[in-house]
């Protein structure tokens, strides 16, 4: 047989059957030979499971059990190739072995014996399974610059989705981070596409492991949305974004590029519209470029109901058959459609009618098939659950924890106010603190995190782990504010008064998507006037921000003494808080966004040098805090930088290196960032751009030496003609607050 033994390295288990590629292509084509049009409509077909489910007032009944007559529509009648979702709240992990066994049995009853492809958003841990590990959400995760733990927090994610029998997780955003009105900032990494490429491709690797085939601890991954979902120029969730095709490149693409060359294994497309184009209608963004030009050979899946949404809400479609066509002659492979069958009854008629290739469904159904196989799913549709004893271990959330501790960023600490002394009287006070909610973020047990303080409340929120870590006498608590609304503000005021140091947790609640949505960016009116009231104590406050976006803050941003930026932690997320104020961790996350001081100052810190000229006292570059900001509770000295050669040319390198020497008390952990600017080019150069970061350990009173490599290729940008191009003359080089230049010398050529 193709098929070859290999034993696994994950986890010491021994691994199923692995195939080559070329194993798989054959398998697809003989597979492929032997199925009627409707199997293969049915494959491209993705309908959620909150329609296969038994309800009682139209509601699915708790726990969730399967109506098996509407699960035979599902898969007899349509021959449906994959379901998801939740439809509700999070379940056992039990119940969910139940209902993918159940789905599977049924599927695999079918004569073409193709089981089906469970897709779920396990996107900070396998968040729709009770009691799963909850990590930092990706926002958080990017502040570690820590490529290492976001690999180890996805390997965990992957073995507790595997745990629930679902083989595809539809993550990570890859999308730029770079406006933050938009409601889903905080499920990016940020605004440089260098570190989200980075990230992206270590949460790729950690999600499917070596093989090409995964064995029963990974899953497969999707990369969305592709592409340029981020920026619409509102800021408002799935509403127009006008992104040149030289910008889109520049800033939008690489990074799929790049988990595109690591293997990942699916793509979700863009909800949005860009220039005028819905990029499910746009055959030059899914086929032209993804598929062609990155030689993508995985399947391209619909986000939710975007085909229908292409005649019912962007109208370049005047029903729905017409909208299959657009999108499947547009290059989508499977449609997320998800709630009923007009996508299938559609498509078996363009397809007779010719109106869609025979070539464009084999090609769709073979990328689809490929990834089955990828993922293992016909030797083993849904797994022993006897295989995931370490499902929600005190091994899997101390990985939560020492990677939640490598995602805070402290970005103000006067007078050294943190970490806190012992016996020291604090109040505690702030909507933040006692919300896991607030620590959690969206989908988190449920699309919008909505139950959060229920679910997890065998979880440290920030006023208990606080005590925990003081000493209950030490710590007094009082509301003071909700997000939306002062409560008991005078109560709160006197409490202040009686304590040394005051820790306001303020930020946002959880949410995602368009009911995200907000018109000011600003910290809410009942937080502002709430840290104004505490101010007038005159007693330190530490600012706790838990917050998916940066909400602008310059109003009480002075009445601070510190400031502890936490994102959003995740379930350990308390604990680590109190131990960052306690000193027990030490803070080292930067930020991966600039931070704004006015809501209409939204600068990236790649900005152009014309963004923000300054005219007497106007403008200038002032951001509140910049990109890759972030305090420790020691010091880091960098010295010795030093350039193996200042001169560039074809197919040359540079090494850099700096010394970084830690020059206080305590061990820390710096994220190391060099950032180039290019001093004169045909397209006007940012600022600066980072072309590179390493992070590493350094002992009190140690230096250590860490070094990069930069070639012609690091420094290139898309030129007019769309090109990817480094144009020769001089550069700089910039490391902490070490300089150097260097020259390129050679005439501009196309480099890949
Ligand atoms: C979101 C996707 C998500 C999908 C499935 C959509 O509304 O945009 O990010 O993967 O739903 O839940």
């Amino acid at each position: 047989s193709a098929q070859k033994k290999k034993t696994a390295t994950v986890q010491g288990a021994v691994a199923t059957s692995v195939m080559t590629s070329s194993d798989i292509d054959k398998k697809v084509k003989e597979l492929l030979s032997k199925m009627t049009l409707e199997e293969k409509v049915g494959q491209m077909t993705q309908i959620s499971i909150e329609v296969l489910l038994k309800t009682e007032n139209g509601k699915a009944i708790e726990p969730h059990e399967l109506d098996l007559d509407k699960l035979a529509t599902c898969i007899k009648k349509y021959k449906v190739g994959s379901i998801l979702n939740i439809g509700g709240d999070a379940q056992t992990v039990a119940n969910w072995q139940g209902v993918i066994q159940a789905i599977q049995k049924m599927a695999l009853e079918e004569n073409i014996k193709i089981p089906v492809l469970y897709g779920i958003d396990a996107i900070h841990g396998n968040n729709y399974t009770a009691n799963s590990v909850l990590f930092p959400q990706q926002i958080a995760q990017a502040a570690s610059f820590n490529r290492e733990m976001v690999k180890k927090a996805a390997e965990i994610t992957a073995y507790e989705t595997r745990a629930s029998f679902t083989p595809w997780t539809f993550s990570p955003v890859l999308d730029l981070g770079r406006q933050p009105v938009w409601p889903r900032l905080w499920e990016t990494f940020g605004e440089d596409p260098y570190v989200t490429a980075e990230l992206g491709k270590a949460m790729v690797k950690g999600f499917q492991g070596d093989n090409l085939v995964t064995d029963k601890y990974h899953v497969a991954a999707c990369l969305k949305h592709y592409m340029g979902y981020s920026m619409p120029l509102s800021g408002h969730d799935r509403t127009p974004a006008w992104i040149p095709e030289r910008e889109l490149r520049e800033y939008f693409l690489p990074q799929f590029a790049e988990a595109v060359k690591a293997g990942a294994k699916t793509v979700m497309v863009n909800s949005g519209e860009i220039n005028g184009t819905p990029v499910h209608a746009n055959k030059h963004i899914l086929t032209d470029i993804l598929k062609d030009e990155l030689q993508f050979k995985g399947f391209a899946v619909s986000d939710w109901q975007d085909i229908q949404y292409l005649y019912q809400r962007h109208r370049v479609a005047k029903d729905n058959k017409e909208a299959v066509m657009i999108a499947i002659n547009a290059g989508i492979d499977m449609s997320m459609v998800p709630t009923d069958y007009t996508f299938c009854d559609a498509l078996l008629e363009l397809a007779k009618e010719g109106k869609v290739p025979m070539s464009r469904i084999d090609d769709a159904v073979s990328r689809i098939l490929r990834v089955k196989y990828e993922v293992d799913l016909f030797n083993n549709p849904t797994g022993n659950a006897a295989d995931y004893l370490q499902f929600n271990s005190a091994e899997h959330t101390k990985v939560n924890y020492n990677v939640a501790a490598e995602c805070v960023a402290l970005l103000k600490n006067n007078n050294n106010i943190l970490p806190l002394t012992t016996g020291k009287k604090i109040l505690v006070t702030g909507p933040a603190a006692t919300s896991m909610r607030a620590l959690n973020g969206g989908w988190s047990r449920n699309w919008q995190g909505l139950n959060s303080d229920e679910t997890e409340k065998d979880h440290n929120n920030i006023l208990e782990a606080v005590q925990k870590t003081f000493g209950q006498q030490y710590v007094t608590y009082s509301e003071g504010a909700s997000f939306t609304a002062v409560t008991n503000i005078q109560e709160t005021v006197a409490k202040a008064a009686q304590s040394d140091v005051i820790v306001l947790c303020i930020g946002e609640t959880s949410y995602t998507e368009t009911p995200g949505n907000i018109d000011d960016l600003s910290i809410s009116k009942s937080q502002a006037e709430l840290a104004k009231a505490l101010a007038a104590t005159g007693k330190p406050i530490v600012f706790v921000l838990t917050e998916g976006r940066p909400r602008v803050i310059s109003e009480i941003e002075s009445l601070s003494s510190a400031v502890v930026h936490a994102f959003l932690l995740g379930n350990e997320g308390g604990n680590v808080i109190a131990d960052v104020l306690a000193g027990k961790i030490n803070p080292s996350g930067k930020l991966p966004y600039t931070y704004p001081r006015h809501v209409n100052s939204l600068h990236n810190y790649y900005h152009k040098d014309t963004e923000t000229l300054k005219f007497d006292e106007w403008g200038g570059y002032n951001p509140q805090w910049e990109f890759g900001h972030g305090l420790s509770y020691t010091t880091f000295k960098y010295t010795n930088l030093k350039l193996s050669n200042t001169l560039l040319a074809d197919n040359d390198k540079i090494t850099v290196s700096v010394d970084v020497t830690n020059t206080g008390k305590v061990v820390g952990k710096e994220t190391v960032l060099l950032f180039v600017s290019d001093k004169v080019a045909s397209i006007t150069p940012e600022a600066k751009r980072l072309r590179a970061f390493d992070k590493v350990e350094i002992q009190p009173g140690q230096t250590r030496t860490v070094s990069f490599e930069i070639d012609k290729n690091r420094l290139s940008f898309i030129n007019y003609d769309l090109k990817r191009v480094t144009e020769p003359g001089d550069f700089d080089l910039q490391i902490g607050d070490q300089k150097a230049s260097f020259t390129v010398t050679e005439a501009s050529s196309r480099n890949n």
